[in-house]
């Protein structure tokens, strides 16, 4: 199930782009993840009319694959390279395994040092810091599901103090249908919703600007090869199917969602604004950092349809999350963003291919593109929470930034900022980029 390392996992590979081997860069060679960018427009110029392409990030530049040379590349590649500079992605992300695994080893191999392309594509490199970028490709559905066992029994305590975990949750994979159309690239502003809410001790809700705005740190993973109506995908296809992942950012409203979620769960709280990360990192720059997927002795084992002996051994993925915060306070004073906490996604309770296996499990037909939240990844401890409303207790213990000031839930003007990466002896540490997003004033 796992992929095979090769030569482009090689810890020691270095790249003639000299910022990919800084010892903290999140894009170094062993990286190479996919994003749609376009230069960014020069001051002055009202309208940038350049077409969004697609790129690849590598240290702090990005090499355009709308620019590089479709020569030089191996020839059965060719329809995947003319998909890539034409500024599709789906069509790679649909690509076979195979394909996508030789396209990952081509392009390592064109931005090592010592490549026979280094000169036909150094004139290829836009630095990051002068583009602009969009959503990696189109996404048509999203299910964001609750795999973070420590954040559902946190604010399941402060919902439901006698019941916090309900019965279902170690044996289905819980999820529920978001909303694809308000998911937006790192670096758009977003505003506070308004919506109903009903505060402690009154009869009848009103309506106005949310007052417990919230993040919640998670991983989006988008589908590659989907599966047709009826069809179901067995554990043992469903890593295939996955082409990588992003940070994901689900602002949540907390007080509408409190008085909305029964009986069909989140809707109008979840669905003003859904932040991912700009870079798609590939399930095969994730093969150095796959761990077991364990489940405590005296808890059920999952259900044969959701169990392989892969997914036992490997099904899990070692990344460390991080949840910054930077107030407009701090901005202002130049005081760098403050990390709020630090969870890891092999925590989860369930892995990727369990989510996807699950998902269409009843002949649901995933379609590439479609984007399978994780749910919020908190761990154990007080200062593992992957949400204000874990981090503050339900709003009741504040939480202290550098410059005086303290939060329960989000100010206007805050910037959030999700960090991600994967670290292990043996390996090249690669990361996410910045999933960030600042909140502006409620619409009046
Ligand atoms: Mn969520």
């Amino acid at each position: 199930m796992t992929a095979a390392l090769d030569a482009s996992h090689a810890p020691g590979l270095r790249s003639w782009v000299a910022s990919a081997n800084a010892a903290a860069a999140d894009f170094p060679i062993q990286n190479l993840p996919y994003g749609r960018f376009r230069r960014a427009a020069r001051p002055g110029l009202a309208e940038n009319s350049e077409p969004w392409r697609i790129g690849v990030a590598i240290g702090d530049q990005i090499l355009d694959l709308a620019a590089a040379p479709l020569s030089g590349w191996p020839a059965d590649l060719a329809p995947a390279f003319t998909a890539l500079a034409a500024g599709d992605l789906a069509a790679v992300m649909a690509a076979p395994k195979a394909i996508r695994q030789q396209l990952r080893r081509s392009l390592s191999a064109a931005l090592a040092q010592g490549s026979r392309q280094q000169t036909a594509l150094a004139g290829c490199l836009v630095a990051q810091a002068d583009a602009e970028m969009a959503l990696p490709c189109t996404v048509r559905d999203y299910t964001d599901f609750y795999t973070g066992i420590h954040h559902a029994t946190t604010v399941g305590k402060l919902f439901r103090p006698d019941n916090p975990l309900l019965p279902n949750y170690k044996w289905v994979p819980i999820g529920y249908h978001g909303r694809a159309s308000s998911i937006v690239v790192s670096g758009t502003a977003l505003h506070r919703p308004l919506g109903q809410t009903r505060l402690p001790g009154t009869e009848a809700p009103s309506f106005g600007p949310c007052q417990r705005l919230d993040c919640e740190l998670e991983l989006g993973a988008l589908v590659g090869p989907g599966n047709a109506l009826g069809e179901t995908v067995p554990m043992a296809q469903a890593e295939d199917r996955l082409f990588g992942l992003t940070l994901l950012n689900d602002w949540s409203a907390r007080d509408l969602q409190a008085w909305e979620y029964q009986p069909l769960g989140p809707f109008l709280a979840k669905s003003f604004g859904t932040t991912l990360s700009a870079w798609v990192v590939t399930m095969e720059a994730l093969a150095p950092f796959r761990s077991p997927f364990l489940r405590p002795a005296d808890d059920p084992q999952p259900l044969p349809y959701l169990d392989s002996a892969a997914n036992r051994a490997s099904g899990a993925i070692d990344i460390t999350l991080e949840l910054w915060l930077q107030s407009s306070t701090m901005l202002a004073a130049g005081t760098p963003p403050v990390r709020l906490s630090q969870s890891n996604f092999n925590q989860a309770y369930w892995t990727l291919a369990q989510l996807l296996t699950h998902h269409a499990s009843n002949g649901c037909n995933l379609q590439t593109g479609d984007l399978l939240g994780t749910g919020t990844q908190s761990g154990p401890d007080a200062g593992q929470g992957g949400s204000l409303l874990e981090l503050s207790a339900g709003g009741k213990s504040p939480i202290a930034l550098p410059d005086g000031e303290q939060r329960t839930f989000l100010a206007d003007g805050d910037t959030l900022i999700l960090r991600g990466f994967c670290e292990r002896p043996g390996a090249a540490r690669i990361g996410f980029g910045d999933c960030a997003g600042t909140v502006l004033p409620a619409r009046r």
